[in-house]
C-alpha cells in the first residue's frame, strides 16, 4: 500500500530529513500543464498496482525504474512514434543505443542481417565487428542494388538500410526494398536520420522499423544525444526486453529538452529543405565545384527516386566536391566564418566536415572512391540561418581559396584540419 502523502515526512522533522524528503506534500495533485514534467528519478514508489503489474508482466505496464520505463522518456518516443505513423516507440541515450539494442533484439544468434553497404561508419563498425563476435552474420549489399537486396534476403531475419546515405545522399528504394524483405520473411529496419518523417514516414512504405539518431534533426539544436526506435507494439516489447538489459535508457532531462525540440520540427525541416535546395543549386553552378549530391537537383542519380520517396523534401545535406582536392576543401573549411567545422548533422546552425579525415577516415582512397566521395568532398549540414548570409560565406570562402590545390592519391590526403578528430 502507498504511503498517504499526507503523513510524509513527520510533522517535525529533522534539518537532514526535511532536507531529504522536504515539507509535506501539497494537499492537491499535481496540476497538468502544456509541457510533459520531467521525471527525474531514478525509482517510483511501489504500490499495489505497481506489485501486481510486476507479477503480471514482469512490470512493463507500470513505472518503476528508469532503466526499464520513465514517464518523460516513454512520453517523447510515443511522440516520436506518432510523428512516423508508428504503434509504438522507446528512447535510447544515443542513437548507436537505439540501432544496436534493437538490431540485437530483432536477430537472434544464428541469424542474418542483410544491410546497405553505404552506411554511417559506426554502424558499419558494429555491423562488421561486433555483430560477428555476437554470433550474428552481416551480408552488404550496394543501396540500389535491389538484385542483390533479393539475392541476398533468401533466409535472412533483417534487411537493414539509411533512407539517405552518408555523404552522397544515395536514396534507398523504401517500398521495393520492404516488399522484398516481406517476400523472404525478413524484419525490414530503417535508419531515417537524415531524412526526418517530416520528409519521409518509412512505414507508409512498408517498413516494420524506423530508428533514429535523434541527435540530429528530431533534436536539431545540438544540445544532446539520443536515439529512438518505434515499430508495431510487438517489436517494440521485443526491443523493450532487451533494452532493459543492455540499459542504454535516455535521462529524463534529455528526454525532456528532445521533446520540446520537436515542436518546432515541421518549421526547422521546411527550412533546412528550401535552404539545402538553395544553396545546391548555387554550388552546381559554382566554377570553383566540381560537383554537387542533392536528392532534389535534376543531376542526382536518384533524382527520380526521391520525388517518389522524399514527399516532404530533399532534407538539408549538401555534399560538394571543390576543385584541387582535399587540400582545397580543407582550406575552404578554415576560411569560412559563419558555417563552423563540426562532425555533427541535424542543428539549426550550419557545420561542415570532410569525410575524409572525418566519418569515412578508416576507409582507404580506393574505397572511398567505390562510395563515391572524391578527393575535395565535403558534407555541409545546412542550418536554418538566411540563406543569403551562408551563400556568401561559402563564395567567400571559395574566392580566397582559388589558388589552393593538392595532388592528393591514396595515404597523401591531409589530415591536419582543425577540429576534425571525431565522427558524425
Ligand atoms: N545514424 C546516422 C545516420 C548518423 O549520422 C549517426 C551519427 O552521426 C548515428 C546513427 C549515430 O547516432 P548517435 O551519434 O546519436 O549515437
Amino acid at each position: 500500500m502507498a504511503r498517504d502523502e499526507n503523513l510524509r515526512p513527520p510533522p517535525t522533522p529533522g534539518s537532514s530529513t526535511a532536507a531529504v524528503h522536504g515539507g509535506p506534500a501539497p494537499a492537491r495533485p499535481w496540476p497538468r500543464g502544456p509541457v510533459t514534467p520531467i521525471f527525474q528519478s531514478s525509482t517510483f514508489e511501489l504500490d499495489d498496482a505497481i506489485y501486481e503489474d510486476i507479477a503480471r508482466t514482469g512490470g512493463a505496464e507500470t513505472w518503476w525504474y528508469t532503466r526499464l520505463g520513465n514517464p518523460t522518456t516513454d512520453a517523447v518516443a510515443a511522440k516520436v512514434a506518432a510523428l512516423e505513423g508508428a504503434e509504438e516507440g522507446l528512447a535510447f541515450a544515443s542513437g548507436m543505443a537505439a540501432i544496436s539494442t534493437a538490431v540485437l533484439s530483432l536477430v537472434a544468434p544464428g541469424g542474418r542481417v542483410v544491410a546497405a553497404r553505404e552506411l554511417y561508419g559506426e554502424t558499419f563498425t558494429l555491423f562488421s565487428g561486433a555483430f560477428g563476435a555476437a554470433g550474428r552474420e552481416v551480408a552488404f549489399v550496394g543501396i540500389s542494388d535491389l538484385e542483390g537486396w533479393r539475392r541476398e534476403l533468401a533466409g535472412a531475419d533483417v534487411a537493414y538500410v539509411e533512407t539517405l546515405s552518408n555523404p552522397m545522399l544515395r536514396v534507398a528504394d523504401l517500398p521495393a526494398i520492404a516488399r522484398l524483405a516481406r517476400e523472404a520473411g525478413a524484419t525490414s529496419i530503417v535508419d531515417n536520420t537524415f531524412a526526418s518523417p517530416v520528409n519521409v514516414r518509412p512505414i507508409a512504405h512498408g517498413f516494420d522499423v524506423v530508428l533514429h539518431s535523434a541527435t540530429k534533426y528530431l533534436n536539431g539544436h545540438s544540445d544532446l544525444v539520443a536515439g529512438v526506435v518505434v515499430a508495431d507494439r510487438e517489436r517494440i516489447a521485443t526491443v523493450r526486453a532487451l533494452a532493459k538489459t543492455l540499459g542504454g535508457c535516455l535521462s529524463p532531462f534529455a528526454a525532456a529538452t528532445l521533446d520540446r525540440s520537436l515542436k518546432t520540427l515541421v518549421l526547422r525541416m521546411q527550412r533546412h529543405n528550401d535552404n539545402a535546395l538553395a544553396i545546391a543549386r548555387w554550388l552546381e553552378g559554382h566554377p570553383e565545384i566540381e560537383s554537387v549530391a542533392y536528392p532534389g537537383l535534376d543531376s542526382h542519380p536518384d533524382h527520380d527516386l526521391a520525388a517518389r520517396v522524399l514527399d516532404g523534401g530533399g532534407s538539408g545535406i549538401v555534399s560538394l566536391c571543390t576543385r584541387g582536392g582535399d587540400e582545397r576543401a580543407a582550406a575552404v573549411m578554415n576560411e569560412l566564418r559563419l558555417i563552423a567545422q563540426a562532425t555533427s548533422l541535424g542543428g539549426v546552425e550550419s557545420l561542415i566536415s570532410a569525410p575524409f579525415n572525418t566519418s569515412h577516415r578508416q576507409l582507404d582512397a580506393e574505397q572511398l572512391s567505390a562510395l563515391g566521395i572524391l578527393p575535395g568532398t565535403l558534407r555541409l549540414s545546412v542550418g536554418i540561418e538566411d540563406v543569403g548570409d551562408l551563400i556568401a560565406d561559402l563564395d567567400g570562402a571559395l574566392a580566397r581559396t582559388a589558388g589552393v590545390a593538392g595532388r592528393l592519391s591514396g595515404g597523401s590526403r591531409p589530415r591536419g584540419v582543425a577540429g576534425a578528430a571525431q565522427r558524425g
